[in-house]
C-alpha cells in the first residue's frame, strides 16, 4: 500500500543542513539556516532563559500537567502585550484572542486553518515576492489554494518595490489575505519605511483585505522590541481585521521548544469567545495542546521588569553581533576586490543577507569552498565569525569572477 508512494523533494533550507552535516570538510561553514550562532560559532542559550529553565527545574510545584488547548493564559496575555503594546486599543475595546502555538509556523497554521475554515477555503493568499520558502507549503496544507505572490523586491535598488507591492495588492480581490513581513523580511532584509507601510496599509483598508502579520524576528530588526512591533500596532490602530503570529524562536533562542502565538484581532468586538472556541477546536484536532516548558519561560521572562531588561539587552547583543558581522563582511569584499557594489550587506536588517549572488555562485560556494547557503543567494549574518569572514569573502570573490 504504501509502496507507490513518491519521495517528497527536499526542504530548500532543512536540506542544506543535512548537506553541511554530512561535509566531511574542517573549512565548511553553515550561512543556510537562520538561528543565532556566538563569537565562536556555537549555539546560544541565553542566560536569563538558563536560570528560568533552572529555577523550575528546582521547584517542586512544577508538573507536566497539560496545558489547555489555547496554551498558557499568561503567556498568551503577555504575548499580545509585546506584540500589540501594553495600551492597545485592541485590548481596551475587547477585540483581541490570543492562543499559544507551536512556534510561528505553528501560528501561521493554525491561523490558515482557521481562515480556511471560517473565511473560505477559498480565499486568495498574497505573499510577498520573495518570502521565507515554508509560507507556500503552510498554507497549501491548510487547505487554501496555492499563495499568490505580491511584487516585493526591486532588485535593481536593493529596497522595497513600493510601487509594484501596492500596484499588486490593489488588484487583490477583498477578502483576500496578505502575508507581510512585521520586520526583517526574510530573505531580503529590507523592510518597508514608516511611510511605505501606511501606503500599504491604505490599500488594504480601501480594498478591504486581511493582514496576516508575521513576527519571526522582534527585537533584531532595530535591536528594539518596541520599534520592530510599529508596523503591526499602526495595523492594529486602523482598526481592521487581522491575524498576527509570532515567534520566540531567535528572540529568546528557544528554536526547539516551540514557543510562538497567534492572535486574532477583529475590527468590531462582541465575538471573541466564538473566535477562542474555534481556534481551541482546530487546535484540539492537530496537537490537542501545545508544549508548556517554553512557554513557562518565555512568561516568566515577559512577566518579570528585571528579567524582561536582561533579555532585551541580550538581544541588543545579538542584533549588534550581527551588524558587526555585516560590517566586517562587506569590508572583507572591498579589501579584497571583489567586483560589485556590497553596501546592501551593511544596509539590509535582521538575520539575514539577501547577497545577489545567483545560484550558480551558490553552487561554486559549496562544491569549492564547502559554505552553504540557500539557493537565492541568502546567508544567515549569525553563522559568520571573526574566523571565517575573510575565507567567506575570498570565495566570493571567486564566485564573482568565475
Ligand atoms: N516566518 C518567518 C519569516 C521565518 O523566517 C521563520 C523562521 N525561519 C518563521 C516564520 C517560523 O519559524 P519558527 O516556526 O521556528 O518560529
Amino acid at each position: 500500500i504504501f509502496g507507490t508512494i513518491p519521495e517528497a523533494p527536499p526542504d530548500a533550507i532543512l536540506g542544506l543542513n543535512t548537506q553541511y552535516r554530512s561535509d566531511p570538510s574542517p573549512n565548511k561553514v553553515n550561512l543556510g539556516v537562520g538561528a543565532y550562532r556566538t563569537a565562536d560559532g556555537q549555539p546560544y542559550v541565553l542566560p536569563v532563559v538558563r536560570r528560568v529553565e533552572q529555577a523550575l527545574a528546582d521547584d517542586p510545584s512544577t508538573t507536566h500537567e497539560y496545558l489547555p488547548q489555547d496554551g498558557l493564559k499568561e503567556f498568551c496575555n503577555l504575548s499580545a502585550s509585546l506584540i500589540l503594546g501594553a495600551h492597545s486599543p485592541a485590548f481596551a475595546d475587547r477585540r483581541s484572542v490570543t492562543v499559544q502555538a507551536l512556534s510561528g509556523t505553528g501560528a501561521l497554521r493554525v491561523g490558515f486553518t482557521f481562515v480556511a475554515r471560517f473565511l473560505s477555503p477559498q480565499t486568495a493568499v498574497y505573499i510577498p515576492k520573495p518570502s521565507w520558502s515554508n509560507h507556500k507549503n503552510v498554507v497549501v496544507q491548510s487547505g487554501l489554494p496555492p499563495a499568490k505572490e505580491y511584487r516585493y523586491f526591486d532588485y535593481g535598488t536593493g529596497a522595497v518595490d513600493i510601487n509594484g507591492m501596492v500596484e499588486d495588492l490593489t488588484a487583490a480581490p477583498a477578502g483576500s489575505i496578505v502575508v507581510l513581513h512585521g520586520c526583517a523580511h526574510n530573505p531580503t532584509g529590507a523592510d518597508p519605511s514608516h511611510e511605505q507601510w501606511e501606503r500599504v496599509l491604505q490599500v488594504v483598508q480601501e480594498g478591504g483585505l486581511v493582514p496576516f502579520f508575521d513576527n519571526a524576528y522582534q527585537g533584531f530588526a532595530s535591536g528594539s522590541l518596541e520599534e520592530d512591533a510599529w508596523s503591526v500596532r499602526r495595523f492594529v490602530d486602523a482598526g481592521i481585521d487581522m491575524l498576527v503570529g509570532q515567534s520566540y524562536a531567535k528572540n529568546m533562542g528557544l528554536y526547539g521548544e516551540r514557543v510562538g502565538a497567534l492572535t486574532v484581532v477583529s475590527s468590531e468586538g462582541g465575538n471573541n469567545e466564538a473566535i477562542l472556541s474555534q481556534l481551541k477546536a482546530i487546535i484540539r484536532a492537530m496537537y490537542s495542546n501545545p508544549p508548556k516548558h517554553g512557554a513557562m519561560v518565555a512568561a516568566a521572562i515577559l512577566g518579570h521588569a528585571g528579567m524582561f531588561a536582561e533579555w532585551e539587552e541580550e538581544l541588543r547583543k545579538m542584533a549588534d553581533r550581527i551588524r558587526d558581522m555585516r560590517q566586517k563582511l562587506r569590508g572583507a569584499l572591498v579589501k579584497n576586490g571583489t567586483p560589485g557594489n556590497w553596501d546592501h550587506i551593511v544596509n539590509q536588517i535582521g538575520m539575514f543577507s539577501f547577497t545577489g549572488l545567483t545560484a550558480a555562485q551558490v553552487e561554486l560556494m559549496k562544491n569549492k569552498y564547502h559554505i552553504y547557503m540557500t539557493s537565492n543567494g541568502r546567508i544567515s549574518m549569525a553563522g559568520l565569525t571573526e574566523d571565517t569572514v575573510e575565507y567567506v569573502a575570498d570565495a566570493m570573490k571567486d564566485a564573482v569572477v568565475s
